[in-house]
């Protein structure tokens, strides 16, 4: 099939295309402001907005909004960059605000609803990150805006292993009795 979404592919990378594939990880490769139009169209102003690079062939490029930004800050933070602050801000309050830090990450990105002028659209949030060890709930208040909570998780492998440990502990217990079967290792 020919998808008729694929006719016209915007520049960035989209929420539409994303709630049509499915999520997508992405190694971050740089992260740039550069002045653009509002993505409102009925807001005719350029503003400097940030763009992240990836290092995937083909992977466009991603404008980030306030709320991915913030929970990006908070996936890096508390230590999970894995480098050393320059300076006394760049790890302020658990946050990692250096974006060169960012640079060599790989996430994951879907699809969400969200709310453009009087529009209701597919959007970009993240979903996940490779340095997480568990899932990480990211709590986002925007002015004007109901505090809302995201969760980004850890790689499928890291929770699926996490998960069938659980698995393994409980195949040493008979599921009828609760007892202890011999000759399982817990
Ligand atoms: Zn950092």
């Amino acid at each position: 099939m020919l998808d008729a979404r694929e006719l016209t592919p915007s520049d960035h990378i989209s929420g539409e295309e994303l709630r049509a594939r499915g999520p997508q990880a992405v190694t971050i490769a740089s992260v740039t402001k550069v002045e653009m139009s509002s993505l409102d169209p009925n807001k005719k102003i350029k503003k400097p907005r940030g763009v992240i690079s990836f290092r995937e062939e083909g992977a466009r490029p991603w404008v980030i909004n306030k709320t991915n930004r913030i929970i990006l800050q908070n996936v890096f933070g508390g230590g999970r960059c894995g480098k050393q602050p320059g300076g006394p801000d760049e790890h302020a309050d658990g946050l990692c605000n250096n974006t060169a830090h960012w640079v060599g990450q790989r996430i994951g990105l879907g699809a969400t609803t969200q709310q453009l002028g009087q529009e209701t659209t597919d959007g970009i949030i993240v979903v996940g990150a490779d340095c997480l060890d568990a899932p990480l709930v990211v709590e986002v208040k925007l002015p004007n805006k109901k505090p809302r909570k995201y969760t980004v998780s850890p790689p499928n492998g890291r929770q699926s292993r996490a998960q069938s440990q659980v698995q393994q502990r409980r195949a040493d217990v008979d599921p009828n009795t609760g007892e202890r079967v011999p000759g399982v290792e817990a």
